[in-house]
């Protein structure tokens, strides 16, 4: 088997991406971390979701599964029938087109590590359920 380009490993630093905003996003702040947009690395992308305090990522849903994991702070998994806590070192599995948010209910920010089964975040299609 030939290794390409594609099939490199790669070492990211958290420190060394950029943050991104979306104004419509309200004051959530992101990063890419392993993401095709970033590096050679594709079939699997994550980042680095930040809440601070009372802020939500409204309940939304996409074709790909994804998986959270919490790395500081606390707050709530909205679904669309309850909500459940979560806070350092919970994980998270959401099937495919299942309505979930989050909501930091803490005092510190709420930092998410996002996880999918894509290239990259571009690739995923937000659709949030209209309130
Ligand atoms: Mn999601």
């Amino acid at each position: 088997m030939k290794n390409t380009d594609k099939d490199k490993i790669v070492v990211s630093h958290l420190k060394d991406q950029a943050w991104n905003e979306d104004k419509d996003q309200g004051k959530l702040r992101w990063k890419y971390i392993v993401d095709s947009t970033q590096s050679m690395s594709h079939g699997l992308s994550c980042g680095l979701l930040v809440l601070p305090p009372g802020e939500e990522l409204p309940l939304h849903h996409h074709s790909p599964q994804e998986v959270y994991i919490i790395r500081q702070g606390e707050g709530l998994l909205l679904t669309s029938l309850s909500s459940k806590k979560v806070y350092k070192d919970s994980f998270v599995y959401i099937p495919k087109n299942v309505d979930h948010g989050l909501k930091n209910t803490g005092e510190e920010d709420l930092e998410i590590l996002w996880i999918f089964p894509t290239d990259c975040w571009e690739e995923v299609e937000y659709i949030f359920k209209e309130k």
